[in-house]
């Protein structure tokens, strides 16, 4: 029986068209289910009765299961769902002013194992289905709508949860159509970021099938440095991912890659660093996104004080570059950067030194 949730909204015409059903009556079940919230087809009020008695027998719409919600010291919420299988998966809400931005998983685990990312520490799981992926806006959505008005507004979807989006493409292509059809959530595509590790044959595509804004998490301004920081490098070196970048921007709703960059003691944070970034990435409009390394048990690596992460953002400053500090949110719940962990139960062979050739299966598939 299928989970409508999975469906964008040409998949449910067509489901509804093997049904003998008109594409409108899908399109009005579409924004019952994604701008009403609505999860029951009895509640579809102006539906035909004989219709909703074909749904109900036929299909299901079923959202992850909330397991917890958890509120930060600085208004950020952090919500656990279960996925099933005894995983569990995180998306984030983090409300600002008269916006808020909602930072969504696409993978229950990640099988990239950055060296510096608490759900690369814990293996890899599976990919999420489309419907465990909208399923997220969805559901926050709904519990946002109890909150007052000012609070509960998504403006703004990144995925940026635990997973590599573009090793999930299938699944996160109808998820971002829904985000922008009119018909369910209606952002616009400046307002949906896609973050990814470097995925390259991805980024062609996610230009090719549905361009939103980018953001690569570069790390490292050198390929002896990225693959250690970065294990996916050594599919995809830096020659390559830039050269995606580029070829990016010919469709990109903004004229600008974002290059996240995640500040690490001793690591990556010297001048030298900065300087050498400035050349990598000269070539391609840009800003840059510092995130200060946030620890997770048993990580490694340290924050840079402060004046040295001060010092690294003013040479990219200097050279005329936009370059901001990710705020530190939901530090409290371990809700920030690198520390989503959910549950989850890895089922990657572990012989499988980085992971990096069972996500390229997944891709081939
Ligand atoms: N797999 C995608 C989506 C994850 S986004 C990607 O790599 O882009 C999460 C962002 O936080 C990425 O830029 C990631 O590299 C960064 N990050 C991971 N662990 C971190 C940590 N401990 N501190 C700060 N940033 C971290």
């Amino acid at each position: 029986m299928p989970n409508l949730m999975d469906f964008d909204a040409e998949g449910l015409s067509a489901w509804f068209s093997e049904l003998g059903e008109k594409p409108f009556r899908a399109t009005q079940t579409l924004r019952w289910l994604h701008r009403a919230g609505c999860a029951d087809f009895q509640e579809m009020t102006d539906l035909a009765a004989s219709l909703r008695e074909k749904l109900l027998a036929r299909a299901a719409i079923i959202p992850p299961a909330l397991i917890s919600d958890r509120v930060s010291g600085d208004g950020s919420r952090k919500f656990l769902f279960d996925v099933g299988g005894g995983n569990a998966v995180e998306a984030v809400f983090i409300p600002e002013n008269a916006r808020g931005t909602l930072c969504v998983s696409t993978q229950a685990g990640c099988a990239l194992e950055c060296a510096f990312c608490a759900t690369g520490k814990q293996g890899f799981s599976r990919n999420l289905s489309a419907a465990e992926i909208i399923g997220q806006l969805w559901q926050v959505n709904r519990l946002l709508g109890r909150a007052p008005k000012e609070e509960r507004i998504i403006s703004n979807v990144v995925l940026m949860g635990m997973g590599e989006p573009l090793a999930n493409f299938d699944n996160l292509l109808p998820a971002l159509r829904l985000m922008l059809d009119d018909n369910a959530y209606g952002l616009s595509r400046r307002r949906i970021t896609v973050s990814t590790a470097g995925v390259v044959p991805g980024i062609y595509r996610l230009r090719d099938e549905c361009p939103v804004a980018l953001a690569v998490s570069l790390h490292a301004p050198d390929d002896a440095l990225r693959d250690t920081l970065v294990p996916l490098n050594r599919k995809y070196p830096l020659k390559d991912l830039l050269a995606a970048c580029l070829a990016y921007l010919e469709k990109a709703p903004r004229d600008f890659v974002t290059f996240e960059y995640a500040l690490i003691d001793g690591v990556n944070d010297s001048d030298a660093h900065a300087r050498a970034l400035l050349a990598l990435t000269r070539p391609i409009p840009c800003k840059f996104n510092l995130i200060p390394f946030n620890p997770f048990p048993g990580s490694r690596y340290r924050r840079p004080r402060a004046e040295r992460m001060r010092r690294f953002t003013e040479i990219l400053l200097a050279a005329g570059k936009v370059a901001t500090t990710r705020k530190t949110r939901g530090g409290d719940i371990a809700a920030a950067c690198g520390q989503l962990a959910g549950q989850v139960q890895d089922r990657r062979a572990r012989s499988d030194a980085c992971g990096v050739s069972f996500v390229l299966e997944e891709q081939a598939s």
